[in-house]
């Protein structure tokens, strides 16, 4: 299976990706899910699962969550996260039995939520998966989460983090049978091409701005 776990829609500011786009070019791209992870708010993830009638395709609920040490993805979630401190974040997502992926932790970025503030030694059993592939990344950016993932034997898992449509599925995570179960037994790949990234990440900075 291939799933793209990271994506946004226009419900995130930076973004412009309608629900029902991002669902049709994910499924021309060859992905089998995607997550909706959108800054701050599960709208975007909601919509998209609605406007999915596809029993082969499966829309995963999630929110990106910017908390008070980095960016936090929480899978797999019920209802919005409330809180913005890491560690009651963490607490949130586990209580609805959702899945926590540390997006991007060591991106060259000018936004400071982009790099994740904690070692990972600290939170390591906190935490289910780091993005080992984010299409956005610099080069040398997604080595530096392939090497902590793999030394702490943490599952890594690849998200394109799209904001536009041509940046679907540029990046994606590989597994057997349930995603679940795959990140719990520490058994996905990854794989994906940094080679659209800086564009993705200009049209975001004017969107932000100008839009
Ligand atoms: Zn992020
Ligand atoms: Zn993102």
């Amino acid at each position: 299976m291939k799933y793209d776990l990271h994506n946004h829609t226009y419900y995130s500011k930076c973004s412009n990706l309608k629900p029902e786009i991002l669902i049709k070019a994910a499924k021309k791209k060859g992905m089998d899910g995607i997550a909706v992870t959108d800054h701050n708010t599960m709208k975007g993830a909601l919509e998209a699962r609605k406007l999915n009638k596809d029993k082969d395709f499966e829309v995963i609920l999630g929110e990106e969550i910017g908390t008070n040490f980095g960016d936090v993805i929480g899978l797999y979630l019920k209802k919005e996260i409330k809180s913005k401190e890491f560690f009651s974040v963490i607490d949130e997502i586990k209580a609805q039995d959702g899945l926590i992926i540390i997006p991007h932790p060591f991106r060259t970025s000018s936004n400071p939520n982009h790099l994740f503030k904690l070692p990972f030694e600290k939170i390591k059993n906190k935490i289910d998966a780091i993005e080992c592939f984010n299409a956005r990344m610099l080069p040398g950016d997604n080595e530096k989460s392939q090497v902590v993932a793999k030394r702490l034997k943490i599952a890594g898992t690849g998200g394109s983090d799209a904001h536009f449509k041509f940046e679907i599925g540029k990046a994606y995570t590989i597994f057997e049978g349930s995603l679940r179960r795959a990140i719990k037994q520490k058994k996905t790949r990854y794989e994906g091409t940094i080679l659209y990234g800086p564009f993705g990440g200009l049209l975001s900075f004017f969107r932000r701005r100008l839009f």
